[in-house]
């Protein structure tokens, strides 16, 4: 009897836990992907653009080793018993997941298959360590991420999985469409531009990262212009490059150490969200912080007009790309949060609404970082935001590439341009007095 392999956000045939023991199962495999009805309306029209090719391509890949991806629209729990009863599966394959849906999601299939007598199990992928396996003495999650990162490192990680030899499809089964226009619906802008998706794709820019760029990580991935991080983000929130995969090359090049730890950081924050399922909508450490409402502030920060260039600069970037430079991340989620005062959720789910890589456990773990409700161990950090523009943007290149109205200010000016003797026009004054 057939096994149903239910993608997710694991859209990859390599290193792919799930769908590598369904082949090893014998018997007919149904490559499954249910496009959400729930999911679909909360997603960044983004992250839509991103599936859409992300499909069309894994769609591909599993032909070429004579399956399919089979495509159905609604429920994912009702969908999958529905592809269930019309192929007479005995099991569903998934790769674990941490988000309060997923758990939940997880949770329901397993009910709706034990009326039908069938097994679901479910496989690591979508991190290097799964959640649950690197622990601290007495159990539960860490909290810190330096020890974290030690258990990590020192852990023997899984070997990762070949893509299946072949496969066999159950005859008679519509495999269905990947619908053309997926980001018409969804939330936030489509970014001009955007990354594009797919398992072919993102393996073309890991090996490029891998043979040329990492080795200079450690010194440049804090430079805003030089924008020399690898944009693997989406690709890993997609799962259509394995985090193991990466992290196993990438731990091959000595230089590239300080890359591997980001890797970590990713693990970490996935770890949280499985232990607090909650991150996206409660503090994680409860604090009194005297939020305000700021609507108007909020709405400047979120055009990327707040008089600041290095928060517009970032806050620019975002719209266009559907991406932000990690340090630029840090400085608008602080400027929000500490300058302006406004809830780091409202901040989060901004983000969540455009980011290609948006990602419950990456999102909202590092907001709630930067707010100081999360896992930093200086919740109080203060944070200049002229130093951080000019430390990290020292030419001003990166506020000139986003800012247009700022493309001609003179030398240091740009990170400061009410200081000029004529204020470029166009520009906003800035919200907060930035020199008091
Ligand atoms: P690189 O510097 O090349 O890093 C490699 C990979 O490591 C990244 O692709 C990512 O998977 C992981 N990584 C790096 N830094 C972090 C981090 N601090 N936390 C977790 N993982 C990390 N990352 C997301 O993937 N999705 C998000 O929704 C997200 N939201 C963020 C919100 C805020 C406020 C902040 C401060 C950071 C956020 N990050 C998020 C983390 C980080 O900014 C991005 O992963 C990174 O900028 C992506 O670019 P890159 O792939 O070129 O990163």
């Amino acid at each position: 009897r057939p096994t149903i392999v239910l993608f997710t956000r694991d859209l990859r045939v390599r290193d792919h836990p799930a769908l590598a023991a369904a082949a090893r199962v014998g018997g007919p495999v149904v490559p499954l992907f249910v496009l959400d009805r729930a999911v679909r309306e909360r997603s960044a029209r983004n992250r839509l653009s991103y599936l859409g090719d992300a499909l069309r391509d894994l769609r591909e890949e599993l032909r070429r080793l004579g399956g399919d991806l089979v495509v159905r629209s609604g429920d994912t729990v009702d969908e999958t018993m529905r592809v269930a009863a019309a192929t007479g599966a005995a099991r569903v394959h998934l790769s674990f997941d941490v988000s309060a849906f997923a758990a939940r999601r997880a949770e329901r299939l397993r009910e709706a298959a034990a009326d039908r007598r069938m097994e679901v199990a479910e496989f690591p992928g979508v991190t290097v360590v799964p959640p649950g396996e690197a622990v601290p003495t007495g159990g539960d999650h860490y909290k810190v991420f330096t020890p974290y990162w030690r258990a990590w490192e020192s852990r023997e990680w899984r070997a990762p999985e070949r893509a299946p030899k072949r496969l066999e499809l159950p005859s008679g089964l519509d495999a269905g469409s990947v619908p053309k226009r997926l980001a018409d619906s969804g939330t936030g802008p489509l970014s001009p531009r955007r990354q594009s998706g797919g398992e072919t794709e993102a393996r073309r820019r890991m090996a490029a990262w891998l043979d040329a760029d990492c080795a200079d990580y450690e010194h440049t991935h804090d430079d805003l212009a030089a924008d020399a991080t690898s944009r693997l983000s989406a690709d890993l929130r997609f799962g259509c490059l394995s985090p193991l995969e990466l992290a196993l090359a990438a731990r091959e090049h000595p230089a590239c150490g300080p890359f591997v730890r980001q890797l970590a950081w990713r693990d970490f924050h996935h770890q949280v969200c499985a232990a607090f399922p909650d991150l996206a909508h409660r503090d994680y450490r409860e604090r009194d912080i005297a939020w305000r409402s700021d609507d108007s502030g909020f709405a400047a920060w979120c055009e990327g007009r707040t008089g600041v260039p290095v928060v517009d600069a970032g806050m620019r970037q975002l719209l266009d790309e559907g991406f932000m430079h990690n340090r630029a991340r840090l400085i608008t989620a602080a400027f929000l949060t500490k300058r302006l005062r406004v809830h780091w959720k409202r901040g989060g789910d901004h983000f969540h609404a455009v980011l290609s890589d948006g990602d419950i456990a990456d999102n909202y773990g590092n907001w709630q970082w930067v707010a100081g409700t999360g896992n930093d161990t200086r919740p109080n950090r203060s944070f200049n935001l002229l130093r951080q523009s000019r430390r990290f943007d020292p030419d001003g290149a990166y506020i000139r590439r986003h800012v247009p109205e700022l493309a001609e200010a003179a030398g240091t000016e740009v990170h400061a341009p009410w200081r000029a003797e004529q204020p470029p026009t166009g520009y906003p004054s800035p919200l907060l007095d930035e020199d008091g």
